[in-house]
């Protein structure tokens, strides 16, 4: 079994090339759920929906957020009446987070309504929140902290970037498919997908248990670096790092990861970092890691789990 660590967008396509190469009994998916937020009286789940609609394959390539073809008649009529229009929900998008409040309100936990969801898309695959208690990362700037959602969409990432704390963590506890694939005797491999180290895969690390768990297991846990030739393919990382005094390239990423990680894949284009990232410890592999299309997807992981294997059986 594999169990896979995920943000959104970056963390949705690693999974999804997982998810054709691996059967639903092999594969376990745990997503962040540190940017939940309630918007408008319902409860959105961002990274969870990014996986989700990968995974059901309905995702919105070219905007890279949300469903594909969507129409948007809630947001112009909410607009027109002068409502709240910061956070865009397409129409399609509004029904997963309808249906997700619904049921939350009726008494079931996160995971039993990502479980339904996921099957109401037809996604055989398990998608997990990391916890099923309401945790918010925090984002702590120069100019102040601010809630995740304020941060990235209002003020577009944009006040210098010092941390991250969260509300609500010291009360959490993983998520049960989390906490059972942790301690699974046929666990194989812990996989952290290319998302934002900071806002995506640290909140999944920091929930109460789960630390100690990778610390402790015996299984090789290999990140992909989300930032190649001293760029992030997307989003705020490559900045964060800067603002944090990281080195912008895998360097950084295997800096930050440091004792947790065994092994880093990192893209051909920094194959020069290879020596120097070996010398902090951490073993490498080098790869496509631009993932374009779904086969592109399907190689990084292929080749992120064969670099795994090898890695388990140096270890054995
Ligand atoms: P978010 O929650 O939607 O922001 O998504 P994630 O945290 O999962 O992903 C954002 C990160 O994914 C960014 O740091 C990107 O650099 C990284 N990323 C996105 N696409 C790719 C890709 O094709 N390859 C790699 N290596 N990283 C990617
Ligand atoms: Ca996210």
């Amino acid at each position: 079994m594999i169990l896979a660590l995920a943000g959104g967008v970056g963390g949705a396509k690693l999974a999804h090339g997982l998810a054709r190469v691996l059967s639903p009994s092999e594969l376990v998916i745990a997503v962040n759920t540190g940017d939940d937020f309630q918007h408008l009286d319902y409860f959105i789940c961002p990274d969870l929906d990014s996986v989700l609609y990968k995974l059901a394959g309905i995702n919105d390539t070219e905007r890279g957020w949300g469903i594909r073809d969507e129409t948007w008649n809630f947001m112009e009529s909410l607009k027109q009446i002068g409502g709240e229009d910061w956070f865009l929900l397409g129409d399609k998008d509004l029904e997963t987070h309808i249906e997700r409040t619904r049921r939350l309100s009726e008494g079931q936990t996160l995971s039993e309504v990502t479980r339904a969801l996921s099957g109401n898309h037809g996604v055989m695959h398990t998608i997990v929140p990391m916890t099923d208690h309401r945790v918010g990362t925090i984002v702590d700037t120069k100019e102040g902290d601010f809630f995740f959602q304020d941060y990235f969409v209002r003020l577009r990432c944009e006040p210098a970037f010092t941390g991250v704390h969260y509300k609500g963590m010291e009360k959490a506890t993983p998520s049960p498919a989390l906490k059972e694939a942790l301690t699974h005797s046929d666990l194989k491999v812990i996989i952290i997908c290319p998302s934002n180290p900071f806002v995506s895969i640290d909140p999944i690390l920091n929930v109460p248990g789960i630390g100690d768990a990778l610390a402790k297991t015996r299984v090789p846990i290999v990140a992909v670096s989300p930032i190649i030739d001293g760029q992030a393919v997307k989003g705020p990382a490559a900045k964060m790092m800067r603002e944090l005094g990281l080195p912008v390239s895998p360097i950084g990423i295997a800096q930050h990861y440091g004792d947790l990680i065994t092994g880093l894949v990192i893209d051909e284009q920094d194959r020069d970092l290879s020596n120097k990232i070996t010398q902090l410890g951490t073993k490498v592999h080098v790869a496509p890691t631009l993932m374009k299309t779904p086969e592109d997807e399907k190689q990084l992981a292929l080749e992120s789990l064969r670099f795994a294997e090898a890695l388990a059986k140096q270890h054995a």
